[in-house]
């Protein structure tokens, strides 16, 4: 039998995506909408700011979208939810939900709380065992798992394997970043039509601790962060989806280009080795020629979720340079959870 699932925050960019990547899933099926309160009475389809090519799907369309309260949950027998909800709300409601049961998080709020796991799960599954340290400090039957910002999530996939084969000094990161990724009435069109705007509030901050917060180890009392500087520098630009990342990576060794591609190429983890349903054969694809990865013509890889990594440079001796580019409603959210939620399950750490 399918678990039973709710999404907080459905009628948004993100929640639209969960409905994409759930609405067939072997192991989870959508039984709860939850949105503001504006929304809730009203069909999925009369509330959604549906912006997919693809219709809303069938069942989901006439359901009826209800107000973000654990009643719900506990009405429809949910198992776990996912939530795509701003932070500034984040923090009560999830709070509310996580004390009965798990939730799978794309808000920053929890993200750098000791004892919350901010996971990708081919990065550091690990981090997951935060979940019992957690649960048995809050004293919650359920828990929280986030999942980083989205362009924390393209930077840190490509990051890990340079990391463990060549060691990090430092790493200098430039964004030019997709409009979905500031939700349905995030940047007005005047603002961005004809433009590019070089300011994404809170968004370098982000980018310079959660990368350290994934790509350190956990210990018995908690993450010890990665050891270097990320410096990051984000700006908006007038592409509907997909975030392009370019990064300039001082490494500890030195190394030749070949060596990283084949690094970057061999790269798995545990989503591979357990094939969870959402994961991709490969997490990275390495692109040869000098005009990729594009946006346009590159975020659908593995259907949203592969990081492609073109225009790998050596500048100098442990100078590392090269292009990301990584779906951001996709692998840098629903994607993002719903594996998150397949590794939690895979490893029953629920339910
Ligand atoms: P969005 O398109 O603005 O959607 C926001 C969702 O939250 C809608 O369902 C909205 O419901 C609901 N909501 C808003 N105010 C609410 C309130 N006061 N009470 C209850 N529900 C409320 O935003 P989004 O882009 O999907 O982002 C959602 C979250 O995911 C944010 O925290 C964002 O930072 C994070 N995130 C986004 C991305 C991305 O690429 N977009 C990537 C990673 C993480 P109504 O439709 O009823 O207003």
């Amino acid at each position: 039998m399918k678990l039973k699932v709710g999404i907080l925050g459905a009628t948004g960019m993100v929640g639209q995506r969960f409905i994409q990547y759930l609405k067939n899933h072997p192991w989870f099926e959508i039984e709860g909408l939850m949105a503001s309160s504006a929304s809730a009475g009203k069909k999925y389809r009369d509330a959604a700011k549906w912006y997919l090519k693809e219709e809303i799907p069938e069942g989901i369309s006439d359901m009826i979208v209800e107000e973000m309260d654990i009643k719900v949950a506990k009405e429809h027998d949910l198992d776990i939810v996912f939530s795509a909800i701003p932070a500034e709300i984040a923090k009560e409601i999830e709070e509310n939900f996580a004390k009965e049961i798990p939730v799978f998080s794309n808000t920053s709020t929890y993200r750098m709380e000791d004892d919350i796991p901010l996971v990708v799960p081919e990065v550091n599954p690990e981090h997951l065992n935060l979940i019992e340290i957690q649960k048995k400090k809050r004293n919650w039957n359920g828990f929280i798992v986030t999942n980083p910002n989205c362009s924390t999530i393209g930077l840190v996939i490509p990051l890990k394997p340079v990391m463990d084969n060549f060691g990090i000094e430092s790493v200098n990161v430039t964004t030019m970043q997709a409009l979905s990724g500031a939700g349905y009435e995030g940047v007005p069109s005047m603002a961005i039509l004809d433009n590019m705007v070089p300011f994404i509030k809170n968004e370098e901050e982000k980018m310079e601790s959660e990368s350290l917060k994934i790509l350190g180890k956990f210990e018995s009392a908690g993450i010890k962060f990665a050891d270097f500087d990320v410096f990051a520098s984000c700006n908006r630009i007038m592409v509907l989806d997909g975030h392009t990342e370019a990064a300039f990576v001082k490494t500890e060794k030195d190394f030749e280009i070949d060596e990283i591609k084949k690094v970057l190429r061999k790269f798995h983890g545990e989503p591979q080795k357990l094939k969870l349903p959402t994961a991709p054969e490969n997490p990275i694809v390495v692109m040869e020629k000098d005009d990729r990865p594009q946006p346009r013509l590159d975020r659908d890889l593995g259907n949203g979720m592969i990081v492609s990594v073109g225009r790998i440079r050596k500048k100098n001796e442990k100078l590392l340079k090269f292009i990301c580019l990584s779906h951001n409603t996709i692998r840098g959210a629903a994607g993002a959870s719903v594996l998150n939620a397949e590794l939690a399950y895979k490893k029953r750490l629920f339910v």
